[in-house]
């Protein structure tokens, strides 16, 4: 499967390997990728450069997620969780607390037991609207995909500046209303060698999440194509191996090979 954008506001429902039933919810523009980061193994591809990019606005969102909604609770499948996701950074949206509180009230009329999940790089967890919303929402998933700085600028290309140290202390902020998520991948970009497996990675890493203290970590690797074609997946064996080192501090951690 190639990488792809997503083609609606709204979208889903898919079986998330992460997550259950999931109903999608894409803030950002259907045709382009909106992001403050440039992942070399991002599902959406890589940005096209030049093209208008405009948000999903706050009532489509509230309108379309309340259809789709009230559609799967008709029907008696609804959703176990609402994700955040989409074609970019989510939390980049300017009324990104607005709409979760749209979201929040939608889910407590219409589907209770429904949680909310946002995917996020962190990027944007200084800011304080960003922040309160992210305190709301049940799985507030942030990204961290390496305890260096050099590895994270060739893994994930930052678009502004970009620290591990800051990232890390915005997200002791929470106080363990987080999940941390990390992919693991090896191969190369441009004929450097990427790999965050490697013994001192991983051990940077563990100290990064023991200060973070998340509530859980989620660790996965590549599951469709990427636009940086050289990475390779980890094997589930090493995830585990990973993902053991974790619960020895105490973290639940779940593995998505
Ligand atoms: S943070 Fe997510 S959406 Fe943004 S480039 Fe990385 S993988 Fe893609």
């Amino acid at each position: 499967m190639s990488t792809s954008l997503y083609q609606s506001v709204i979208f889903g429902p898919v079986h998330s390997r992460r997550l259950g039933l999931s109903l999608g919810v894409n803030l950002l523009p259907l045709d382009n990728k909106l992001c403050s980061f440039e992942c070399i193994y991002c599902e959406c591809g890589w940005s096209t450069p030049g093209v208008h990019l405009r948000y999903n606005d706050r009532d489509t969102v509230h309108r379309l997620l309340r259809e789709k909604l009230e559609q799967m609770v008709v029907a008696a499948t609804p959703p176990d969780v609402i994700t955040f996701a989409g074609n970019g950074e989510p939390t980049m949206h300017p009324d990104f607390e607005a709409i979760i509180d749209d979201t929040l009230r939608v889910r407590d009329e219409l589907s209770p037991k429904t949680k909310i999940s946002v995917l996020s790089n962190a990027t944007m967890i200084d800011r304080e609207s960003v922040r309160r919303a992210l305190l709301r929402v049940d799985h507030n998933i942030l990204k961290l995909d390496s305890a260096f700085d050099r590895t994270v600028q060739l893994i994930d290309h930052p678009r502004g500046a970009y620290s591990v140290a800051a990232t890390v202390a915005a997200m002791k902020r929470f106080e363990g209303h987080m999940t941390l998520q990390t992919m693991f991948l090896r191969g190369s970009y441009r004929g450097e060698l990427v790999d965050n497996t490697t013994p001192e990675e991983v051990e940077a890493w563990l100290k990064c999440v023991q200060e973070i203290a998340p509530r859980q970590v989620m660790v996965y690797t590549i599951d469709r194509d990427t636009p940086d074609p050289d990475l390779e997946k980890v094997s589930v064996e090493e995830l585990r191996a990973i993902a053991r080192r974790v619960e020895a501090l105490g973290i639940p951690c779940s593995v998505a090979g």
